[in-house]
């Protein structure tokens, strides 16, 4: 069993060094915020005084943290601290840039290194149903996966350093597409006289299944588990979809690459936050759609 250190105790990453110690690993954790430190405590993490103080004697140093710069921020400072060879988890949802920058500085410092963004919210941080997507050399990839074995369930390798996260802005640039179509096929139904039920009885057979149909529906009923049921109660935060269509924008305009359905999501959930709903799940998109079609009436 290891050291693992882990830095931010968070909505996921308190969660996930609870699975660590439920796996039989030596956990030292570190939060900015005490109370998250006291939770983590009850769950069997050992609290250090300091993030540098936490990876003294760590095989794995874990971070999960807000952004790129919280990143590169704790790994700068605990790097000198950590055991020589020892292993850098970053689980965090961050730019590419900052991703490739936090290997590069671990490299220097003789440290081994994988991203390793995840896929599955708050539910799968706590089950233990995960998925992280890695990336970083073949062999720190195998002394990742166990780790992330005790927190996921499926670890999937996508290729050399700051894959994992390229890998992550892309699949949610295409959910936040996604779920906006499925949000405006609703609307349009509505209008059509067609009931929610029976459009989701034909196209989830038909061409337009997508996750965002049958698995979250943005509507109450097809789909009895899907937060459209709950008052959209997150589930995934609109607050955190604008956070990845925005890392999904910034990766376009640095690539040259042209996205313009995932520039206009960007846009569509900008507005939604912007209206006080960062806090609502991101399926509760349908309400901004919906808002729109009844103002368009009202011209
Ligand atoms: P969170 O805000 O609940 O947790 C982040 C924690 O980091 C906070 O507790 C904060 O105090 C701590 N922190 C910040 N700077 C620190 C520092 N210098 N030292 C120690 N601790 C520090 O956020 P979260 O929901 O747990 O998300 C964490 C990451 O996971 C984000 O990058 C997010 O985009 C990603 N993510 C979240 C979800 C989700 O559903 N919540 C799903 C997938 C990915």
């Amino acid at each position: 069993m290891a050291a693992i250190a882990f830095i931010g105790l968070g909505n996921m990453g308190g969660p996930m060094a609870a699975n660590l110690v439920k796996a039989g690993h030596s956990v030292v954790g570190f939060d900015l915020v005490p109370a998250l430190c006291d939770a983590a405590r009850t769950n069997g993490v050992t609290i250090a005084g300091s993030a540098r103080a936490a990876v003294t004697n760590a095989d794995v140093i874990i971070t999960m943290l807000p952004a790129g710069r919280h990143v590169v921020s704790v790994w700068t400072d605990v790097m000198p601290a950590a055991t020589r060879g020892a292993l850098m988890i970053d689980c965090s949802t961050i730019d590419v840039e900052s991703a490739r920058r936090a290997h590069m500085l671990a490299a220097r410092a003789s440290l081994h290194s994988v991203d390793a963004p995840v896929s599955g919210g708050v539910a799968g941080a706590r089950d233990a149903t995960l998925t992280f997507m890695v990336g970083g050399e073949v062999e720190s990839f195998e002394d990742a996966k166990p780790f992330l074995e005790a927190m996921g369930k499926k670890i999937v390798h996508c290729g050399r350093d700051g894959t994992g996260q390229a890998a992550k802005i892309c699949n949610n640039m295409i959910l936040g597409v996604s779920m906006i179509a499925v949000a405006e096929a609703f609307v349009l139904a509505e209008k059509l006289g067609l009931s929610h039920q029976a459009l989701f009885d034909a196209a989830s057979k038909a061409s337009g299944q997508c996750w965002s149909l049958t698995s979250y529906c943005p509507v109450p009923g097809p789909v009895p588990t899907s937060p459209a049921n709950n008052d959209y109660r997150p589930g995934f935060a609109s607050a955190l979809m604008l956070k990845d269509l925005t890392l999904a924008r910034a990766a376009a305009d640095s690539t040259g690459t042209v996205t313009p359905l995932g520039q206009h999501a960007q846009d569509i959930y900008k507005a939604f936050d912007a209206a006080g709903n960062g806090e609502v799940d991101f399926s509760g998109i349908i309400r901004h759609i919906r808002a729109l079609a009844e103002s368009s009436g009202d011209r």
